[in-house]
């Protein structure tokens, strides 16, 4: 593998501008493609995770292939949202700023058509876009792809997931014959696959680093609360670290503005970015993010998407998504360029099992920390605001008024002073704190935690609706066959234990199972067969195998189909 960027075939201007970027040496991901994009042709789908250097890698052959002299537009990069197209036509022109004369155009959503008509109109050898607003402008003429040599589409799976299906297929028709074309994606979902199937040519598949492995620097840990203890130790955490500078992933946008607002009543630079918000909303907040006036983003997924800030300290899962796929893009946002990164996820007793499902897909443990208790934080807190005075410049500017502050603390012994300033310093926090409890949630016995039963409400036997009753058998027999991609897994409990389907879909939901995963259920007089995922179902075996049910200890195996 290369280890010099001089090795990779780049020409100066190239070099010296990556050198002037802190470039040492190539990622693992520019070792790999640079040489084959610069040499070969073929066209290449590439699987990298999040914080790669997946945009040199692509950019910088880009660049290197161009032929400034020529108007035409040459090269199409095509990316999900119009911060990642910012932040690619950003990083574009930091690498070409030795290049005189590149013309790099970036065309998004959410803001004004017109203006980015009129800039086209001076000529752009490289077009980064959102489909969406791509096709509108292909639509009125004013954007010619015909030409172009190099069709770049980064981050499909993400593109595909916004639902941007239509809109590529409609520009990929567009795209010339000839053109060379490279996918980059974290994940090679069947959606991607078709579409590499579809419009690249017998294109190599370069895997980098372990799919879908969490980035290596990164430590994963985890809190665990009551549930309405949930922004309690956000705060907590924010307290207890008060150098902290943080993406803050919640669910929704309706959470993510939720806990933004209770995060600056609470006193917090907070803010929030999310989709409901205005093209020049989110510009202000992703503005004041960077330049750190906030030090805590509180964004839904989509948004925070593609964003770089390569010196976060934190990442933290507000609440868990729903998909594990998100947790290994949210973590990847820590853990940038070779600098260490945390990601922190707060969870209540019922969503261990995500935790368990996350850890087989990352292949890495999380550790349970303690939430920290107001003793800890105060002293945390004192100690920062000492190091922070100790910090400070002394200015000639305040021995003029030494006379006076003498004067004024003349009575003060230098015990005393010291209080009174930490104190007005901190009487906020000591006031917050004296009240504050131990929110942690105590690790119970291994019998109990494994209980499944545990918050189940009592089913009556009429709870079961017809439907639902007509799955039940007698008799013990065979379940028959299960859906593709599915494979049973017999339980032993049945009918004669009183259960209904309703019981098993919640049984996994304590395992951290949806319902998504779940097929068919048949339920006989002492077993049960429960469809399950393939990829779930090993996970759902060992979790229900040795576990109680009420005061019954499960047995489960998966059958062969
Ligand atoms: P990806 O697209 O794979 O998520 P990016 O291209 O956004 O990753 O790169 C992640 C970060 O790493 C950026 O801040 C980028 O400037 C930095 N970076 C990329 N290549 C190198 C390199 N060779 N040396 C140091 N930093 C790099
Ligand atoms: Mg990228």
């Amino acid at each position: 593998m290369v280890t010099d960027f001089l090795e990779l075939g780049l020409s100066t201007g190239i070099l010296n501008a990556i050198a002037e970027l802190g470039f040492e040496k190539p990622t693992p991901v520019q070792a790999r493609i640079i040489p084959d994009l610069l040499v070969g042709d073929g066209d290449i789908v590439c699987l990298a995770q999040t914080g790669t250097g997946k945009t040199a890698a692509f950019g910088l052959p880009t660049l290197e292939y161009l032929d400034v002299s020529n108007p035409d537009t040459q090269a199409l990069i095509l990316c999900p949202t119009r911060e990642l197209c910012r932040q690619i036509s950003q990083d574009l022109s930091n690498y070409a700023k030795y290049l005189p004369g590149v013309k790099i155009v970036s065309v998004y959503g959410g803001a004004g058509i017109i203006g980015q008509i009129k800039t086209l109109k001076g000529g752009a050898h490289i077009i980064v876009a959102t489909p969406g607003r791509l096709l509108d402008i292909l639509k009125r003429g004013a954007a010619d792809i015909s030409k172009i040599n190099t069709l770049i589409l980064d981050e499909a799976d993400e593109m595909l997931n916004m639902g941007f299906k239509d809109e590529l297929d409609a520009i990929l028709e567009q795209a010339p014959q000839d053109r060379r074309s490279l996918l980059f994606s974290a994940t090679l979902p069947k959606e991607v696959e078709r579409i590499a199937k579809s419009y690249m040519k017998e294109p190599e598949i370069v895997t980098v680093g372990e799919r879908n492995a969490g980035s290596d620097n990164v430590e994963h840990f985890y809190y665990m609360v009551k549930e309405e203890d949930r922004y309690a130790a956000m705060k907590r955490i924010a307290d207890y670290n008060p150098d902290i500078y943080a993406i803050v992933f919640c669910k929704t946008r309706e959470e993510t503005q939720k806990v933004a607002d209770m995060l600056q009543r609470d006193g917090y630079d907070a803010d929030s970015l999310h989709g409901d918000l205005s093209q020049a909303q989110r510009d202000s907040v992703m503005g004041r993010f960077k330049r750190k006036a906030l030090h805590l983003l509180v964004a839904t997924d989509v948004a925070a998407r593609g964003i770089d800030v390569s010196d976060l300290t934190h990442v933290i899962n507000y609440n868990l998504p729903q998909e594990i796929e998100l947790y290994t893009h949210r973590s990847g946002r820590t853990g940038r360029a070779d600098k260490k990164g945390v990601s922190i996820a707060i969870i209540n007793q019922r969503e261990k099992g995500k935790i368990r499902r996350i850890e087989a897909v990352i292949k890495k443990q999380f550790t349970r920390l303690p939430v920290p208790g107001a003793h800890e934080i105060c002293e945390r807190q004192l100690a920062h605001l000492i190091n922070e005075i100790n910090g400070a410049e002394v200015r000639e500017d305040i021995y003029a008024f030494m006379p006076t502050i003498e004067q004024m603390w003349a009575e003060l012994s230098k015990e005393d002073l010291v209080k009174k300033m930490l104190s007005y310093e901190f009487n906020r926090f000591f006031d917050y704190y004296r009240k504050a409890k131990d929110i942690n949630i105590p690790e119970k016995e291994k019998k109990d935690r494994k209980s499944l039963k545990e918050g189940r409400k009592p089913v009556r036997e009429s709870d079961g609706d017809p439907a639902e009753r007509k799955d039940r058998k007698g008799k013990d027999g065979n379940p028959g066959t299960c859906e593709n991609g599915f494979v049973w897994l017999r339980i032993n409990l049945g009918y004669k234990n009183k259960i209904i389907p309703r019981d098993i879909i919640s049984i996994m939901k304590t395992c951290g199972i949806g319902k998504k995963s779940i097929g068919k259920i048949e339920i006989f007089n002492e077993f049960l067969y429960v469809g399950l995922k393939e990829n779930v179902a090993e996970y759902a075996r060992s979790q229900i195998n040795g576990a109680t049910y009420g005061r019954r200890r499960l047995s489960a195996s998966l059958m062969k189909n």
